[in-house]
């Protein structure tokens, strides 16, 4: 089911993006989950510059080539950056102010549905990145992920998406784990975020391990490959068909 047309009255990342990109600062974007206390995405990180990103999407970035689709691209920055590069970028989001956002600032971008199946071209690199797992949700939808990504990377390209092992939030002093293995999935955790007076509605968003999601690729046809490692259980994992 598509999740088009995300309307500005339930956007709160998007209103939150057009408000930075008119007026050159924004208010707090909260975020809410059930399983955390309330934390905040500063607005401006949204708009980070090549030299700004993580090691992982650094990594990213320098590998990705020919064709390359930006999934849920929010302000567009990694485009940005990929088009200083030089390279060639298509970006996707859900949020029909983010795209309006990342026209002005002139990226090819259009609101589209990752898992929308009329949405049906090939790329030679699909990116994935700030958590780009968490589309997937649950742990339950990864098969509905790998389909479409069979549609989208053409034989021959690949995706690169980074992802965190949740598990150091569930780390006892002495080094053990309370990880509940009889309950969902660690690395499913729900969102909710706030702009101003506007509030979005609760989504999930996925964090998986490396060993989960190799597991689930080979399930799928896909080989995954560990490109790169971050500081804080944060991985970078490249894609490909088998
Ligand atoms: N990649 C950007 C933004 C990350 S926030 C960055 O690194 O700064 C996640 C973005 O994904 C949001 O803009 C959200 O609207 C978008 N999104 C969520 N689900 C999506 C889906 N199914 N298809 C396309 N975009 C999606």
């Amino acid at each position: 089911m598509s999740k088009l047309p995300l309307s500005a009255a339930k956007d709160p990342m998007g209103a939150a993006i057009y408000e930075y990109h008119t007026e050159g600062k924004a208010a707090k974007l909260r975020v809410f989950s059930s399983q955390f206390d309330e934390d905040e995405i500063p607005v401006a990180d949204l708009f980070r510059g090549f030299d700004e990103m993580p090691y992982l999407e650094k990594v990213a970035l320098e590998m990705a080539q020919g064709s390359i689709l930006d999934v849920g691209a929010g302000a567009g920055c990694h485009s940005i950056a990929l088009g200083q590069m030089g390279k060639r970028a298509t970006a996707i989001d859900i949020s029909p102010l983010s795209v309006q956002v990342m026209r002005e600032r002139g990226v090819n971008a259009r609101a589209a549905d990752f898992f929308d199946p009329t949405f049906v071209e090939q790329y030679d690199t699909v990116l994935l990145l700030m958590n780009g797992s968490g589309i997937i949700g649950r742990v339950e939808n990864i098969g509905k992920f790998f389909d479409r990504l069979k549609v989208l990377v053409r034989p021959g390209g690949c995706a690169l998406m980074d992802s965190s092992d949740l598990r150091y939030l569930y780390e006892d002093e002495d080094g053990s784990f309370a990880i509940d293995l009889a309950g969902d999935y660690y690395g499913e955790l729900d969102y909710q975020m706030q702009y101003r007076n506007i509030k979005g509605g609760v989504f999930d968003w996925l964090y998986i391990d490396f060993q989960t999601l190799s597991y689930y690729a080979e399930q799928n046809g896909f080989r995954v490959k560990l490109v790169a490692e971050g500081e804080h259980y944060d991985y970078l994992a490249k894609l490909t068909l088998l």
